[in-house]
């Protein structure tokens, strides 16, 4: 699976919604899908797990994490449930997308969830929309402002938006 297929999967489970507003409705849309959330807070590394028998679907999303940490991970569970139909359970350690020495960098799946979650809560062309207003404001100048603006709004870390922003190729 390519990136854009994963991210193509998610602006088409936003289109089945009808979903236009910001912040998306992450945990609403795990629901929709049928999944069942549960918070926990789980020792050690463990953001989330995503299990699936039958027709029971549930996400498991700790929450030693931070809240946006934790929207990011119910994206990216909803993606492994969406994507990934052969596995009954996926277990992660931590969703870092960032870190390259992370085992979840070079994991196929772990990519195509982690581009499926900056979709689905970063979708193109709202983000573009934004930037576009954001660089129309006189109170948001430098891009720190910017991105820590658009966070805000979208509801997701600085790091989810730096790198959303960096992969879309409005910032280098
Ligand atoms: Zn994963």
């Amino acid at each position: 699976m390519s990136r854009l297929e994963a991210e193509n999967a998610a602006s088409q489970l936003l289109n089945k919604y009808g979903i236009d507003r910001l912040p998306v409705p992450v945990e609403e849309i795990a629901m929709w899908e049928g999944a069942q959330v549960v918070r926990q807070r789980f020792e050690g590394e463990q953001s989330g797990f995503m299990y699936r028998e039958g027709r029971e679907r549930i996400i498991g999303i700790n929450t030693s994490s931070g809240r946006r940490r934790q929207r990011f991970t119910i994206a990216h569970e909803i993606g492994h449930m969406t994507l990934h139909l052969q596995d009954p359970l996926v277990v992660d350690r931590e969703v870092n997308w960032r870190d390259e020495n992370s085992s979840l960098a070079v994991d196929p799946k772990e990519i195509d969830a982690n581009a499926f979650a900056a979709a689905l809560l970063m979708p193109q062309d709202l983000v573009v929309r934004e930037v576009r207003l954001a660089a129309q404001r006189s109170d948001l100048s430098g891009r720190d402002r910017i991105i820590s603006y658009l966070a805000q709004i979208f509801d997701v870390s600085t790091s989810a938006m730096s790198y959303r922003l960096i992969n879309l190729g409005i910032y280098s």
